[in-house]
């Protein structure tokens, strides 16, 4: 048996290094937290739309680099973002004056979204971010998520999101599947300009990691 004492003096080298690393954190922009020199905000827009979107993003989300519920809702101005894991402000958060609550998501009786009729009440789009399992978790901890009526996105166009390998045919990012929601609910207006600086995230990323590494890893 080693002493602990002992033990910890063998680990200490490399876990200083790794500390001395951490504190050095590269400057961040306050506001899309991406590294000051990629900063973001110069792309996102900011638009209004009649739908509110509420997204409940799984804690273990937070600090993935490619957060791009946080770059959803810098850019539209009807929509909120919360964190965690089991939501117990939840009533409050979906009995919003004007909205009928839906949940984002796969189920036998999701319903395909279309557009608004002229006098119809628009939605709370709620949309759980995570991957598919902490997404399902989250619903299996927030029985009233799990209760909400379902809609999901007809047939859209193939993801740009190439770094995450998506575990399921058609599966978008966050991002992507609240524009296609919102480009289904509220034509003709159209909310493209939202992916604009998901797109130059994506190309950032490419670049960082290297054109030749990326293709060997990332396309099949
Ligand atoms: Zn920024």
């Amino acid at each position: 048996m080693v002493p602990d004492c002992i033990r910890a003096a063998r680990l200490l080298p490399g876990a200083a290094l790794r500390g001395t690393l951490r504190g050095m954190p590269r400057p961040s922009c306050p506001r899309c937290q991406r590294p000051l020199r990629h900063c973001l905000c110069a792309l996102i827009p900011d638009l209004d739309s009649r739908t509110r979107v509420l997204i409940l993003q799984h804690s273990s989300e937070v600090g993935h680099a490619l957060n791009t519920a946080r770059l959803a809702v810098l850019g539209l101005r009807n929509a909120e973002l919360r964190v965690g894991e089991v939501f117990d402000d939840l009533p409050q958060l979906l009995a919003q004056p004007g909205y009928r609550a839906c949940l984002l998501f796969p189920g036998e009786d999701a319903v395909a979204l279309t557009g608004y009729a002229p006098e119809e009440q628009p939605l709370l789009l709620v949309v759980p971010d995570g991957t598919w399992r902490k997404a399902r978790k989250l619903l299996h901890l927030n029985p009233l998520l799990a209760a909400l009526p379902r809609v999901s996105l007809g047939a859209v166009a193939p993801s740009r999101y190439r770094l995450r390998k998506a575990p399921e045919e058609g599966a978008l990012s966050t991002i992507e599947a609240i524009v296609a929601a919102l480009d289904a609910l509220e034509a003709p207006q159209g909310f493209d300009a939202l992916l604009r600086p998901f797109d130059a995230l994506i190309e950032g990323q490419i670049a960082a990691m290297g054109e030749e590494v990326f293709i060997r890893n990332h396309q099949r």
